[in-house]
């Protein structure tokens, strides 16, 4: 089973800088950490853009970091379970 992670933020449609998501944050895709921090600038509360919840514990996913390293110019990237990953 692979699961296809867009490395674009859901709002400015941008390639993520770096990719965050809530602790409670049921979806894989990220969102940009300095969306997360302008919508906090706005709304005066942390949501995801990804899921518009509120979100406990941001946190920069390590992996999906690694990952946005790893290629300058795709932005779609399928994972598997076991962390292995195929570009598409
Ligand atoms: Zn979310």
């Amino acid at each position: 089973m692979k699961e296809k992670l867009d490395l674009v933020c859901p709002y400015t449609k941008e390639k993520i800088k770096y990719p965050v998501r809530g602790r409670y944050c049921r979806h894989f895709g990220c969102a940009c950490l300095e969306t997360i921090i302008a919508f906090h600038h706005l709304k005066r509360q942390w949501i995801c853009p990804q899921c518009d919840s509120k979100v406990n514990e941001p946190y920069i996913d390590l992996f999906v970091y690694e990952l946005l390293k790893d290629r300058t110019k795709s932005t779609t990237v399928y994972v598997e379970k076991d962390g292995n990953y195929e570009w598409a």
